[in-house]
This record gives C-alpha cells, sequence and structure tokens, in this order.
C-alpha cells in the first residue's frame, strides 16, 4: 500500500531533500527531534524493516551507507540511526525509513 512517502519519491508532494540515487532518497523529517533528523527511504516499497527479504540485502545495506553519507554531509561522524517497525514500536508511516539523529547528546536507552 503506498503512503505519503510514495507521493515525495514520485515529487507529488514536496520535501527538503539532502540526497538522491537510484535506489534511495533522504530527505529532511517535517518534525525534526534533533538539530540534524533526516530520513533515508528506499524507492522500492517495504513496508517495514520486518518484511525484508533476502533479495533486499544489498538494498538496505546502502541506505545504512547513505546514512553516513548525509551525516557526514550535515558535518556530523557521531549519529545514531534508529528504524521503527511495527506500529508498537512508534512506526506511523509504512514505507521502510532510516532516521538519522545527529547534532545533540543522545541519551541511551532511548525511550
Ligand atoms: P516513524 O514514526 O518511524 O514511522 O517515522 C515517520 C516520520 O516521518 C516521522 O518522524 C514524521 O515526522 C515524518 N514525516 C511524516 N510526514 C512527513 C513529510 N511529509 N515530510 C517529512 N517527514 C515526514
Amino acid at each position: 500500500m503506498s503512503t505519503i512517502f510514495s507521493k515525495i519519491i514520485a515529487g507529488e508532494i514536496p520535501s527538503d531533500q539532502v540526497y538522491s540515487d537510484d535506489r534511495c532518497i533522504a530527505f529532511r523529517d517535517i518534525n525534526p527531534t534533533a538539530p540534524v533528523h533526516i530520513l533515508v527511504i528506499p524507492r522500492q516499497e517495504i513496508a517495514q524493516l520486518g518484511h525484508m527479504t533476502e533479495d533486499h540485502e544489498g538494498l538496505v545495506g546502502h541506505l545504512m551507507r547513505v546514512a553516513g553519507i548525509v551525516a557526514r554531509q550535515e558535518g556530523y561522524e557521531d549519529f545514531r540511526v534508529i528504524i521503527n517497525n511495527g506500529a508498537g514500536a512508534g512506526q506511523t508511516v509504512f514505507h521502510l525509513h532510516l532516521h538519522v539523529v545527529a547534532g545533540r547528546t543522545l541519551s541511551w536507552p532511548p525511550g
């Protein structure tokens, strides 16, 4: 099922895009939780991490590498990557996405 992120990929609704390639895009979260809060999403529709198959391993590895690229692009070597899988874990948009968060002290454990 398509989500708002498919519309962002299609350019039907605007986003503050910071990275794009043939497999993914990255854009600023509309409701940032830190000075840097970027979402990295695959162009392919995968609803959530738990729906990954072996075929997706290369793609998801690529998303992880892009997380590092966008963090460094923003000037940060230290950053956190978060994937919420399922409503009970806080997922609200059912199109796989990596949250890349940086620019403030990040406590542990997360909430
Ligand atoms: P999650 O709760 O892990 O599913 O994360 C979804 C994220 O998407 C939230 O942090 C939202 O603030 C963000 N979000 C929702 N709609 C948009 C949008 N149109 N542009 C940018 N970020 C969005």
